[in-house]
C-alpha cells in the first residue's frame, strides 16, 4: 500500500517536471509507440522494459549502455546505430542526474537522464562507478 502510494507520488512529480519543459515534451511525443517497447540490450543481452514513469528509456538500466539512434531525444532519426558507453555522471540544474554517453562508432556525446521511480530503475552500483563529468 505504502509503496504504491509512493510510486504514484513519484510519477506525479515526474509528470510535473516534464510539463515545465515544453520543447522536450514535444520532441518526446513523436514516435512514442516505438519508444515504449521492450528491447534487448546489445551490450549485456538483458531484456529492458519501457519506463513506467512516463519518460523515455534510452539506456540499459543494468549496464547503462545506450545506442546511438537519436538526433534529439526519442526521435530515432540517427542512422549511426553505434553502441554508446557510459563515460560519466553529471548534475545539471533542473534536469537532475544525467549519464554522459559516448558513441563508440562516431564519438558523439550526449547526456541522458538517470531513470528512477520506474520498473527497472538504473543500477545504483553501476551509477556510482561512473566518474563525475
Ligand atoms: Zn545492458
Ligand atoms: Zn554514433
Amino acid at each position: 500500500m505504502l509503496l504504491r502510494e509512493n510510486l504514484r507520488r513519484g510519477r506525479r512529480v515526474a509528470e510535473t517536471d516534464w510539463a515545465t519543459s515544453g520543447t522536450i515534451r514535444q520532441e518526446r511525443d513523436m514516435g512514442r509507440e516505438e519508444e515504449n517497447t521492450p528491447f534487448t540490450c546489445e551490450n549485456c543481452d538483458r531484456e529492458v522494459l519501457p519506463l513506467s514513469n512516463g519518460s523515455y528509456r534510452n539506456h540499459c538500466p543494468f549496464c547503462l549502455f545506450s545506442k546511438h539512434v537519436d538526433v534529439t531525444l526519442g526521435d530515432r532519426r540517427n542512422e549511426c546505430g553505434g553502441l554508446m558507453s557510459p563515460t560519466g555522471l553529471t548534475h545539471k540544474g533542473g534536469k537532475g542526474l544525467q549519464i554522459i554517453h559516448r558513441c563508440r562508432r562516431c564519438r558523439a556525446q550526449s547526456a541522458n537522464r538517470v531513470a528512477e521511480d520506474s520498473v527497472q530503475p538504473d543500477d545504483a552500483e553501476e551509477l556510482l562507478q561512473l566518474p563525475p563529468a
